[in-house]
């Protein structure tokens, strides 16, 4: 029966009890107390109704009281609500136990932590790389538990923007990298991760690079000597020789020039942990990188803006190397009448060294790529610059290992400039 049709005949019995008592109480001379009765047998039925839809409330497993009319019209619509309630609530549940089960079964660590860094949940690679026990340690303060400074250090800090790679507490042989985030308004989601093997093969990549490199300086070192004392022989008045003598003099400077690179790059690497640090004047610096350029480019002009007298906090060798290698770059690749521009100065919160040339530019789609290694946008002009392709990755991994930033500005065809961004300490 529809809601309309049991409210109408609900009203129906109404009326019929009303004119049923009142007809009765008229016939026997009692009318007032006939349709009193009447009216509490109604009262009586309808509590009754509300007492049997509580008793079932209270237990809703049991199936709804059987009823007509308006009462049972009401305990299908309850009964419809709570079956809804249920089946979402069972999809919910399933959806919740399928995350679960998806972050137990992954092989990073996995805690999430309340906003006040306590656990609340973790799962079994957690357990297995961490020695934490679920739920065991459910409701600790995480810092009790991890008790690596440079974790207290990194967590207390709140900066997680890069991971945190350190020897794992309970297994110094394995490194574990750890990955932070906040979700729902300031809980902490943690990975953990082994990356030991990752950064094994990263340590013999660059092992690798140094020695070859050094390995092969011993020999180069005894060619370039003897092609000298060959250049100075009467062999070499022959213009066929002295051609080819020219070429093998470029080639040699060219290999090098790259060893050089290539040692530089992979010692900066490796120490870049326990590196010497002080306050570097850059203004002293930039001066001095001038007088030197002065000499090695004496028809160049580079014109040194000092904005600022602040100092760095960095490696004086590292940060002298970074800004050589910009300033080298900008007059490469610029006209030789074009000055280059070296400026230091304040802006905002940092303090930003640019490298301003007016030169050839670099397209859009090379700027991303140009500070890794070997890469090069113009391989012809590349060979007439006679660059390694390692100048730009020296100078990011500078920058990272200072904090600082690198970024590019550049237009093909009207120059470019190139920013070292140092936060402030
Ligand atoms: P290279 O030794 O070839 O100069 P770098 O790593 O220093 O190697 O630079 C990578 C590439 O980026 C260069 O080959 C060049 O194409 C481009 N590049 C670097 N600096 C500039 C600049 N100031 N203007 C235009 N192009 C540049």
């Amino acid at each position: 029966m529809s809601l309309a049709g049991s409210w109408r005949a609900e009203l129906r019995k109404l009326l019929l009890v009303l004119v049923a008592s009142g007809a009765l109480g008229w016939g026997t001379g009692y009318t007032l107390e006939m349709l009193c009765i009447g009216l509490s047998v109604l009262t009586g039925i309808w509590l009754w109704q509300l007492w049997l839809m509580r008793r079932w409330l209270e237990d809703p497993e049991q199936a709804p009281p059987e009823s007509a009319g308006i009462w049972g019209l009401v305990y299908d619509t309850i009964y419809g609500l709570q079956r809804e309630n249920r089946d979402a609530r069972g999809r919910l549940q399933s959806t919740v136990d399928y995350l679960r089960s998806s972050f137990a079964s992954m092989r990073d660590g996995v805690l999430i932590l309340t906003q006040s860094g306590v656990i609340e949940w973790s799962n079994n690679a957690a357990e297995r790389l961490l020695g934490l026990q679920y739920p065991r340690d459910r409701g600790q303060p995480v810092l009790n538990l991890l008790r690596w400074p440079a974790f207290h250090e990194y967590f207390l800090k709140g900066d997680f923007q890069q991971p945190l790679q350190i020897p794992n507490a309970t297994n110094v042989r394995q490194i574990i990298q750890i990955e932070i985030t906040t979700f729902a308004g300031g809980d902490f989601l943690l990975f953990f991760r082994d990356v030991t093997r990752v950064v094994q093969m990263e340590q013999m990549r660059r092992d690798f690079v140094g020695n070859v490199s050094h390995e092969l300086r011993t020999p180069l070192t005894v060619f370039k000597g003897y092609l000298e004392t060959l250049e100075s022989s009467e062999l070499f008045d022959d213009p066929r020789f002295r051609k080819a003598a020219g070429q093998m003099d470029m080639q040699v400077q060219r290999m090098e020039n790259l060893l050089t690179d290539l040692l530089w790059l992979s010692r900066i690497e490796t120490v870049s942990e326990d590196r010497e640090t002080s306050a570097v004047n850059m203004v002293a610096m930039l001066e001095e990188l001038r007088e030197e350029l002065d000499s090695s480019h004496p028809d160049r002009l580079v014109v040194v803006e000092v904005q600022s007298e602040e100092t760095v906090l960095g490696n004086y060798r590292e940060l002298r190397s970074a800004v050589s290698n910009l300033v080298i770059n900008a007059l490469k690749y610029s006209d030789d009448q074009e000055p280059v521009v070296v400026r230091w100065e304040r802006e905002g919160d940092a303090l930003v060294l640019s490298v301003v040339d007016s030169g050839v530019g670099i397209e859009e789609q090379h700027i991303a790529r140009v500070t890794e290694r070997f890469y090069r946008v113009d391989e012809s002009r590349n060979a007439r610059t006679g660059g390694t392709g390692l100048g730009l990755a020296i100078v990011k991994h500078v920058a990272a290992s200072h904090g600082a930033e690198l970024t590019i500005d550049s237009e093909l065809g009207r120059g470019s400039r190139f920013s070292l961004h140092f936060p402030q300490l």
